[in-house]
Formats: structure tokens, sequence, C-alpha cells
């Protein structure tokens, strides 16, 4: 029996649920294009309580016969996030049952949970899916050594995610991974960064990965960036780009910081775009 606390949603067939990782803090100094007290204001008017927590989800996906989890949370790195294991135990699965894992990219805070302290892979029985693109960048070392200060630690991070899970590596380009989800680039973030869409009887959903980090700041304003994005420009592009699709097409949105409730839509109007969140539609 599983406990009813954890946000779920069903597409077709599938089960759908938002399981979080924690939160991690980001400053307001990492944000381009916005004023941080512009920034605070907007988070208080959201009446969001701590400005610049960020919140960490991963999904899990459960039918069709196997458990899929997208993203693996940041294990504790830097202290953040680290709760995965115990709230997928919440929804009822043991991370032995994992038998597939899809990345939307190799960020700490995505793929820091894929190993424990000690070394080992957390999920032994899973299969690690992320896209081509972002495995070369990060083992690049040209990109390590161009890599500001701040940023070489997530080259180890990711190393040692791939490296863990290299038996049962595979990558991708785009299209159709596992049956009913289909890879969806959306470059910017990183090289490789990528949603995915959810397909099952006739209904689907998008996990758009780190298309926004400040859902109620960064909707209504898709020009604000944040230093984790690798190529500013193209991520804002990215983004605009999706909140006008996932506006016109009243999609549903899962997205790894989109706060606690996990899904969402994104509505327009008058021309700007804001977050409307999807109350759950089955508990797990
Ligand atoms: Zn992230």
């Amino acid at each position: 029996m599983s406990i009813l606390t954890l946000p779920s949603q069903t597409v077709g067939d599938l089960t759908i649920t938002a399981v979080s990782d924690g939160y991690l803090h980001a400053s307001f100094d990492f944000l381009a294009n916005i004023d941080p007290d512009d920034a605070s204001r907007m988070q208080e008017e959201a009446g969001i309580a701590d400005h610049t927590s960020i919140h960490i989800n991963c999904y899990l996906v459960r039918g069709g016969g196997r458990a899929v989890l997208i993203d693996a949370g940041a294990g504790g790195f830097k202290q953040w996030g680290g709760q995965l294991k115990a709230n997928l135990l919440l929804a009822g699965v043991q991370p032995s049952e994992i038998d597939a894992i899809l990345l939307t990219h190799a960020h700490p805070d995505h793929v820091g949970g894929l190993m424990d302290t000690s070394g080992d892979t957390v999920f032994p029985n899973a299969e690690l899916l992320v896209h081509h693109r972002e495995v070369a960048f990060w083992q690049d070392d040209g990109n390590l050594i161009r890599a500001p200060e701040r940023a070489r630690g997530n080259f180890l991070v990711a190393r040692q995610a791939f490296d863990g899970y290299r038996d049962r590596l595979r990558t991708f380009d785009a299209g159709e991974v596992l049956p009913g989800m289909t890879a969806v680039p959306l470059p910017g973030h990183t090289a490789g960064h990528t949603g995915y869409r959810i397909e099952s009887g006739g209904q689907n959903l998008l996990v758009w990965g780190d298309i926004v980090h400040f859902p109620e700041i960064q909707i209504p304003c898709p020009d604000v960036s944040i230093a984790f994005d690798q190529d500013k420009h193209l991520a804002a592009e990215t983004r605009t780009r999706l909140l006008d699709f996932a506006s016109s097409e009243n999609l549903l949105i899962a997205g790894m910081h989109l706060g606690q409730p996990g899904f969402a839509q994104v509505e327009r109007t008058g021309g700007h775009y804001g977050i409307s969140y999807r109350a759950p539609s089955q508990k797990s």
C-alpha cells in the first residue's frame, strides 16, 4: 500500500508521480535580466516565503510493466536535496525496482542521487538513458578547463555517474527512447538538455527539465536566465518557444524546479505567460 502524499497525474495507462528530493538555494545574483529586488518582489507576491529556495523534483513513471525514474536529484551534494530515496519508498518503490532512469541533463541536482556516498550505484538494476551530447560535453577535458571555478565540481559528479552506470548507459539523439516516452531536445540550459513527452491512451504530458528554476519569475519573464544556463541566449529562446507551445496546446507540464505541486499548465493572457498548478488527478 502506498501512502497518500505524493502528487500524481494519470496519462492513459501510466501514472506519473512527482517525487521530491528537497531543496537547493541559489542567490538572485545568479539571475540575468532582472534586478534582485524585483525578483524578491515577484516571489513575495507569489506567496513564496523563502525567496531563493529552488525545489527539486524527480518523476516516477509507472505502468506498462516498468518503473521509470526521470532524474535522480542532488543526493545531498553541497547539502542539496537528498530525500529522493526516502520519498520513493513513500511511493512504494525500492531503488532496486527502478528499471530505467531518463536524464534531462547531468547537472549535480539531477545526477547527484545516482551514486551514494560510498561510490556505489543507488539503482542496481536501472538502465541509464541520456542524450549523447550531454555525455560528450561532460567527458570533454577542454570543457572542464574552460569552465568557471564554481562549475568544475559538476564535471566530477557527472563523470562519476556516467562511470558508475557505464555497463548500462544508453545514449540517444531524439525520438522514442522507451515505449510511450519521446525525447525532446531542449538545448540551451546544457548542450544535451532534453525533455520527455509521455503519451498513453491519447493523453500526454511533457517533462520539461530545467526550462525554469524560479517558475514565478521566469514564466512571466522568460528573458530572465540563470548562471546555470550554459548558453543563456539559447536557453531563453528555448524557454520562450516552449512557453508559447505549452500554452497554445494547453499541455500538462512537469518540471524539475516547478515546486512541490509538480504539475502545471502555462496560461497566456494578453501576451503574458503565467503558471497554473494542476491539482492531482490521483494520489499515490
Ligand atoms: Zn536543475
